[in-house]
Order: C-alpha cells, then structure tokens, then sequence
C-alpha cells in the first residue's frame, strides 16, 4: 500500500484518470467510489433529485432503482414493463408529458433479463424536458458496448468494477453531466458519504474524497492498459461476437430439440448477458450445479426467473474459446 495523500498516488490517480476518460469516452472526470455500483445508484438519485423522479422498469436492477428512489425519500413514479421488455422511448415522452420529474433512471443492460435499452434513443427524449436529468446504470453495459456520456447527453452514468470491467469487487464509476453537478449543488438530500459535490473538489486535487481501495485500484491500472491495448471498438466487437455465438447456440439446440428461448426479445439483446428460459420441468440450479460439477460456471437465474431461466456471462475478459468450452458443457448437461 501507500499513502493515499500525498504527491506519488496523486501521480497515480492522475494516469488513471487519463486512462478512465478514454475507456468512457468522456471529457468529464470519472468519479471512482469505493462502494460496489449500488452506492452509486444512490449517489445518482440522491444529487439528482428534488422531489419526484420517474424509474423506468423492466427487471431486478432497474427496480432496485426505485426502491433506492423511494429509500432516499423521493416520490418515485414508474413506467413499469414486465421483466424481458425494453423500454419505448415513444412511451417514455408520454409518461415525460404526463409530470414534472427531476429525473429518470434506467438499467442500460439489464442483467436479470439480458434486456439491453436503447440508452441513447431514451436519453434524447428525455432532452426535450430541459429539468429531467438522465441517470443510467451501465454497470453490464459499459466496457461491453458503446456508451458514449457526453455525446447522448447522459447526465450521469455507473458501472462497477466487477462486471463487464472484469475487475475485482469494491470500486464503482460515475461520469457525471455538467448539468448534474449543477443540480447537486441545490439538491436537499444529496447525503455526504455519496456527495458528488465533494468527489469533485477532491478529484480536481487528483485525490479521492474518502479513503479509497487501493488494491482494486492497482488491479484498475492494469485492467485500463489491457483495455486500452486491446481498444474498445475491438473490445465491443468482441462481445457482439460472444453474444451472437450464444444466441446461435440456442438455436441450434432448439434444432436438436431441447426447448430453450432466450428472454430478451431480437434486437434489444445484452452483448454481455443472455438469459435463457430453459425446457418445461428443467430447474435452473439444477442446471448450473450439473455445469459446476464439470468444472465451469455457468449463472442462475435471478429474482422472479431463478428457477426457469440460467444466464450466460459473455463479458469482461471472456473469449470465444472459453465461451465455445462453456457451451460444449451446457450442451452435455442439457441433452
Ligand atoms: C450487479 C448489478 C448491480 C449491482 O451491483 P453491486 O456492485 O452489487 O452493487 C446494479 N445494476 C446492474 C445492472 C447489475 O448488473
């Protein structure tokens, strides 16, 4: 460890800011919590928000959303779809013209579902509610897909560490809008710990606001070299690879005659996670726990869809090759 104060890690948080903006395409400072990404949903509701916000569901993560909302003390309305939709942005404008929302939120990939919504379709409808700031949890989606915060107007924007980042757990993301960082300083109830106000001031000090974690943050020095090397154009074509292999997967077992369906409807598909609804009478954990006793992971379901659906993890630093040797193994426990 060092000294987190100090000139030698203000050297390096100043080469890893270097390496963050690239990665997310932003010229804004990218924010780094030590808190897993569900901190910094809070952090988005919580600088963003005066009164009343509109969360757009469609699956666990998008719904935790809300209840985060709801938790900090806002009155949280919904434009709700069953778990498997994607958001419509036509949709959206109307439930935009129907109240005066200090904010909306989304799940960009939902992982629960596989769903992927059309973040930067949602964000320009948004636009035409100048009040409305857009916050959008990417934690499955950046890394694995274009996301680009400042060009679609995105006015704050998560990922963690440990998903499509392929990183160990306890650090979080945030690119915040110029507009968003306005809006925190007049929002009531921004709290401290997630005060967006106060990771700015300590950022422009190429410092963290609080005590950060310092060996995740090593891991971050390399993992933004390896990114970088490899490019994310190359990095995002990699992953549409992966997740079309998938889905070509399904339908060469549905060939074979083995009953699966993947949830997300064609054309609002994950690039980084499929769910996949599994034959009438297969139990999922049953499923994963036949592909753990081979040696490979596989994920279960989750929430409401735990027992009938499994869900492939196509993200990170995953290859084709380990993707092909999952499959193989899927492939045997299922037939
Ligand atoms: C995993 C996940 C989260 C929660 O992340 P934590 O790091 O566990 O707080 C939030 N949103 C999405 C879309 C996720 O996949």
């Amino acid at each position: 460890m060092m000294s987190h104060r100090g000139a030698t890690s203000q050297e390096f948080m100043r080469g890893i800011q270097a390496g963050l903006k690239t990665v997310f395409c932003t010229e804004r400072p990218v924010f780094i919590s030590t808190s897993s990404a569900t901190g910094l949903m809070e952090a988005a509701v919580r600088n963003a928000g005066r009164t009343k916000i509109l969360s757009l569901t469609n699956g666990a993560f998008s719904e935790r959303f809300a209840q985060i909302g709801r938790a900090c003390g806002f009155e949280v309305d919904t434009y709700e779809l069953p778990w498997g939709q994607a958001h419509d942005p036509e949709v959206l404008r109307d439930r935009l013209e129907g109240g005066v929302y200090d904010a909306i939120t989304m799940a960009h990939s939902e992982t629960s579902t596989g769903v992927l919504n059309d973040i930067r379709a949602l964000a320009a409808v948004a636009h035409d509610f100048p009040d409305t700031l857009v916050l959008v949890d990417s934690v499955t989606g950046f890394g694995a897909v274009e996301v680009r915060p400042d060009d679609w107007g995105i006015d704050f924007l998560l990922t963690g560490s440990q998903k499509a980042f392929a990183l160990p757990p306890g650090l979080s993301f945030g690119v915040a809008s110029h507009r968003m960082m306005e809006r925190a300083k007049e929002a009531p109830n921004r709290g401290y710990y997630f005060d967006l106000l106060f990771f700015q001031q300590n950022h422009d000090k190429d410092q963290s606001p609080t005590t950060p974690a310092l060996s995740v943050l090593y891991a971050l020095e390399v993992q933004l070299h390896r990114m970088l090397t490899e490019g994310m154009e190359t990095r995002w074509t990699r992953h549409a690879e992966m997740a079309r292999r998938t889905w070509q997967w399904v339908g060469e077992m549905r060939e074979d005659g083995v009953d699966l369906d993947i949830v997300a409807p064609d054309g609002h598909r994950s690039p980084s996670v499929t769910t996949i609804r599994l034959p009438q009478g297969v139990n999922g954990p049953d499923v994963t726990g036949a592909v753990i006793d081979r040696g490979w992971l596989v994920g279960g379901g989750y929430g409401q869809l735990k027992s009938t659906t499994i869900r492939v993890g196509h993200m990170g630093d995953h290859t084709m090759d380990e993707l092909e040797g999952m499959l193989a193994v899927l492939t045997e426990v299922l037939s």
